[in-house]
């Protein structure tokens, strides 16, 4: 039977997705393509290819089980998959949701494919857009503000719940002295036939350890690890979001960011968790406003600042940072520095490294260290678990390395091992002394950020945001010596061990 065809790529995997929403086995067949030139394009972390792949086949045979017809096609690309199932089934018509990223999109439009509006996220580009107005740009805080009272979030009536929008501040305390092991250790899922097939077809082209059932790869171990956090994690939420130990990987992160990203779970069923769980007592404020604001605000705003800037976004240098990514970050064993280490190596265990990891340590040394910000993009790309270029490119290229000249974010993440020592438990016995800033154990991040601010400041000082910064830099007694030793350190990032 002749019957138009819908086209689920494998960042869409739920079945209330835009035009997956209406269908029915009897309106609608389905067609995912698994892409062998899209596993092979990279050479990508091992639990991400399995986690996507592996999620993309369970959705499949869940589809299968409810009655569809799901044509779930290997084919060498997308477009040769596309190709022969219209040879082979001769749809009326093939449909998709709109795709997630900007060469998808392309890609739809170059094969015919019509697409209706995504419902995978809370704000449409076109809504953003009209908020937006004649407006040149907008703050985060604005679209969060707006996005509460339009989607009726933490609010009573007219007013934030609890009379405040923001806890910022209470949620950016310093890790614990003591009591490390207060956050509960994550579900952990088996590993089945389906996981094994996958590990066996793309394991040779990865990178990283193998999975040990860190991450679900169905919708019920998504919403498993949901309902986990909201009961069990989010109460510590706010109050240590910023921290970072060694022993600890997790600490109150919702580990919810692949599932969101592919579609396994739906932004609005998380928050409305969180708000439920917080009307109910069970949270305090701090944390459920701390959380939400993650989902509706951040996410929702990065996700529109892709569609408003890209595709020239993605290429953007505005400090003309030119430096190699350097050989640590694929072998961590060449660093010394403790933070760099624990960071790195936990990205090969895992996948996966938390917000203040990636911005505050990873992010600040590639910024201070001026390191090429597409290179940086496609490490981070290939190493994440919940990696996608809608969200990794306006979070390296604007919010961590400031590549845009400051569209995104009003000032550079930058920091010196002082905001290191302050917020983890890194720099007690690491081989460099954060205080130092010259000699042979001068620290790294506590150098570069200082000669960032040399070299930028030209730039900075006219930013009110880090101009005191820029002001220090040039009093300190001993900066020329200082960027002698940058130099240094710079020039074996490149070759030896820093
Ligand atoms: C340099 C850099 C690269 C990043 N790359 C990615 C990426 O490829 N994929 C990705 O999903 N996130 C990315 N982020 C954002 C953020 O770090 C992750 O979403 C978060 O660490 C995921 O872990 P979690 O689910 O435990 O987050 P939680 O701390 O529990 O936060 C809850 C949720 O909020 C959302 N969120 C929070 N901050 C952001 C943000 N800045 N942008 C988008 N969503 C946000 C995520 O969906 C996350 O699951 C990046 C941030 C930086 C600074
Ligand atoms: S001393 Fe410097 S390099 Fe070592 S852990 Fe602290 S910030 Fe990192």
């Amino acid at each position: 039977m002749s019957l138009p065809t819908i086209l689920v790529f494998g960042d869409q995997l739920n079945r209330r997705i835009g035009m997956l929403a209406g269908a029915t086995p009897q309106t609608h067949r389905v067609l995912i393509v698994e892409s062998a030139a899209k596993i092979t394009s990279r050479k990508w972390h091992v639990q991400r290819a399995h986690f996507i792949v592996a999620s993309m086949r369970k959705f499949a045979a869940e589809l299968s089980t409810e009655g569809f017809h799901v044509d779930y096609r290997f084919a060498r690309s997308m477009r040769e998959g596309f190709d022969a199932h219209v040879r082979e089934f001769q749809p009326t018509e093939v449909v998709a949701t709109e795709p997630n990223s900007y060469g998808a999109r392309q890609l739809a439009a170059r094969l015919g494919i019509h697409t209706v509006p995504s419902t995978q996220f809370l704000c449409h580009p076109d809504e953003y857009q009209s908020f937006r107005g004649s407006r040149k740009s907008i703050k985060m805080e604005d679209f969060y503000r707006w996005q509460r009272k339009r989607l009726n979030v933490l609010m009573d009536g007219d007013e934030p719940a609890g009379g405040r929008w923001n806890f910022d501040e209470e949620n950016r305390q310093p890790p614990p002295k003591t009591g490390h092991d207060r956050w509960p250790e994550p579900l952990r899922y088996e590993l089945d036939e389906v996981d094994r097939d996958v590990l066996e077809s793309v394991q040779k082209h990865c990178f990283g350890t193998l999975p040990e059932g860190q991450w679900a790869t169905t919708r019920d171990g998504a919403l498993a690890r949901m309902r986990f956090f909201v009961d069990r994690v989010l109460p510590l939420f706010g109050e240590h979001e910023d921290a970072m130990l060694k022993s600890n990987w997790h600490l109150a992160h919702s580990l919810l960011s692949p599932y969101l990203n592919v579609g396994l779970l739906l932004p609005e069923e998380v928050v409305t968790a969180a708000e439920s769980a917080f009307r109910k007592g069970k949270v305090p404020l701090n944390s459920a406003e701390g959380f939400i604001r993650q989902i509706i605000g951040w996410r929702e705003y990065i996700w529109n600042c892709y569609w408003q800037w890209m595709p020239e976004y993605g290429l953007m240098n505005e400090l003309g940072a030119r430096k190699d990514l350097p050989p640590m970050f694929t072998d961590p064993a060449k660093t010394s520095m403790a933070c760099m280490k624990s960071v790195l190596s936990g990205i090969h265990e895992r996948s996966y490294s938390h917000h203040i990891e990636r911005l505050m340590v990873l992010g600040n040394f590639a910024l201070i260290a001026g390191i090429n910000p597409q290179q940086f993009t496609r490490w981070m790309w290939n190493s994440y678990i919940d990696a996608a270029e809608w969200v990794m490119v306006p979070n390296v290229i604007g919010m961590s390395q400031y590549a845009d000249g400051g569209m995104l974010a009003t000032k550079p993440y930058a920091s010196g091992g002082a905001y290191i020592d302050r917020m983890s438990d890194h720099c007690k016995g690491c081989a460099y002394d954060r205080k130092k800033r010259t000699g042979e154990d001068a620290c790294p991040f506590t150098v570069l950020y200082w000669d960032f601010f040399l070299r930028h400041q030209d730039r900075f000082v006219k930013n009110p945001r880090v101009a005191r910064q820029v002001r220090a830099a040039q009093q300190l007694q001993d900066n020329d010596e200082l960027q002698v030793v940058a130099v240094k350190i710079l020039k074996k990032l490149d070759t030896g061990t820093v």
